[in-house]
């Protein structure tokens, strides 16, 4: 499958870790899709007005480390579960059932914070009211618009 191309995040072996460092990942693929996530779980789980996101192909995904995890109900209404650390309890990676084959990673985490290049805002319908976007990105009211190749795989 092709991942993002153009401003889409390039290169391999891309690394990141908890904040106490012992659980850590790495991504044999880039992600498939970055962005900021504006919606309701995002800004109360992370005390954040919006959450700098990766998704990445979960069999790209290796982890190492001590972790635990926990599940909730996604603004979809399916389960999302989270793994984070269990010494500093940073969310490393989630499972948005929903999307089967993908999982997302929080930008934050990363080793190299540059290889970030986010596409789009999402679900900014629900974004903090005082909270002004004017970096010229694209603004989905809702989720986002995935490559069309990952579509059919999580269909
Ligand atoms: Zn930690
Ligand atoms: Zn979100």
């Amino acid at each position: 499958m092709d991942s993002i191309k153009g401003d889409g995040i390039k290169g391999d072996r891309i690394k990141g870790s908890c904040r106490c460092g012992q659980f850590t990942y790495e991504l044999n693929k880039p992600p498939v899709y970055a962005g900021y996530c504006h919606c309701t779980e995002c800004r109360s789980r992370n005390n954040s007005p919006c959450t700098s996101i990766m998704f990445a192909l979960e069999d790209s995904l290796s982890v190492s480390g001590s972790s635990d995890r926990y599940s909730e109900l996604g603004g979809s209404g399916s389960t999302i579960e989270h793994f984070r650390c269990v010494q500093c309890g940073t969310i490393l990676y989630s499972r948005p059932h929903i999307l089967k084959i993908i999982v997302a990673i929080p930008a934050a985490t990363l080793k190299d914070a540059s290889i970030f290049k986010p596409l789009a805002h999402v679900w900014v319908r629900s974004k903090e009211p005082w909270l002004e976007i004017n970096d010229g990105l694209p603004q989905r009211s809702g989720q986002p618009k995935l490559p069309a190749a990952l579509l059919e795989q999580i269909r």
